[in-house]
C-alpha cells in the first residue's frame, strides 16, 4: 500500500491502495528513473520505498533495492505517514540521544565554547513567520542568533513546522516570539543571561511568565509535549521543563 501511495503522489497509478501488486501497480513502477523491468519485484518494491523516503528526507538507507533495517524504517514511517498525513514523532529509544550536547551556562566550557557576549551572531529565516509577542502587530521573518546554534536552530523550528503546521502553530502560540539575542543580564540576578550570547529564546511570555509553575504556565500542558521534543531532540534545555519557572525560554546550554 505503501508503494501505490507512493506512485500515486507521483501521479503515475490511479488504481485502488489495495496492497496488491497487480499490473498497473507494476506497470506504475516500471516508469520511475532507473527502475529495471527485469529485476525481482521484491526489489523492485525495496526500491520504491527507498526511493519514497529519501524524497521525503527519511533515512531509509540507499536505493539498492536491498531490504534492511533501515529500508524497514523507512517503510514503517513512510506507512505512518500515509496514515496519519505527518511524521511518525514516537521515536526510538537509541533516538533519544540529543545530537547536541551544549555547555553548562555560567562555566568556563559555556565561555569557551561561545566566546564573548554579542559576539559570532548570525541571521537566519525563520521556517515560520513569527508575531512579535509584545507588539502583535509586528512580524520577524528572521532570527538573530550565534554562529554555533544556527543550524540546530533552523532545525527545531523547521521540525515544529512540519509537525504542528501553520494552523496549530497560530492556535497553540508557537509563532509568539519574545526574542532572542539580547545584551542583557539575567532578569533578577547579577549573572549575564544566556540571551546576551544568541544561544536562548522566550516564546509566549504573556502565557508562560517567568515566575509560573507548571499549574499556570501554558507551554506545561501536554499539547506542548510535541514542541519540547523537538527542541530535547537538538539538545535544548527548556528551564520549564528542568526547572518549573521561566516556561517562555528555551536555550542551547546545559544548567
Ligand atoms: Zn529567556
Amino acid at each position: 500500500m505503501v508503494v501505490q501511495h507512493l506512485l500515486a503522489e507521483k501521479g503515475l497509478y490511479r488504481g485502488a491502495i489495495d496492497g496488491i501488486l497487480g499490473d498497473n501497480t507494476l506497470a506504475a513502477l516500471h516508469q520511475i528513473e532507473g527502475m529495471d523491468p527485469r529485476m525481482p519485484n521484491t526489489r523492485k518494491i525495496a526500491t520504491m520505498i527507498q526511493l519514497g523516503a529519501k524524497e521525503k528526507g527519511i533515512d531509509g538507507g540507499p536505493v539498492d533495492g536491498l531490504w534492511g533495517t533501515q529500508t524497514q524504517f523507512g517503510f514503517e514511517e513512510l506507512a505512518f505517514i500515509f496514515q496519519h498525513g505527518r511524521r511518525r514523532t514516537t521515536w526510538r529509544p537509541e533516538e533519544i540521544v540529543p545530537a547536541n550536547r551544549w555547555p553548562k551556562q555560567n562555566t568556563p566550557e559555556f565561555l569557551e565554547f561561545y566566546g564573548n557576549r554579542g559576539e559570532n551572531l548570525v541571521t537566519i529565516p525563520a521556517p515560520f513567520v513569527l508575531k512579535i509577542a509584545w507588539d502583535l502587530r509586528l512580524k520577524a521573518t528572521k532570527i538573530t542568533c550565534h554562529r554555533k546554534v544556527a543550524e540546530s536552530l533552523t532545525k527545531v523550528l523547521e521540525d515544529v513546522r512540519d509537525t504542528y503546521g501553520e494552523n496549530d502553530i497560530n492556535s497553540l502560540r508557537l509563532n509568539y516570539f519574545g526574542g532572542a539575542f539580547n545584551n542583557r543580564p539575567m532578569r533578577g540576578g547579577t549573572l549575564w543571561s544566556t540571551h546576551a550570547w544568541g544561544v536562548a529564546l522566550d516564546f509566549d511570555p504573556d502565557r508562560n511568565a517567568l515566575r509560573w509553575g507548571r499549574d499556570r504556565a501554558a507551554f506545561a500542558h501536554p499539547v506542548y509535549d510535541e514542541w519540547w521534543r523537538c527542541w530535547e531532540d537538538e539538545g535544548w534545555v527548556s528551564l520549564g521543563r528542568r526547572r518549573n519557572f521561566d516556561w517562555m525560554h528555551v536555550q542551547a546550554a546545559e544548567v
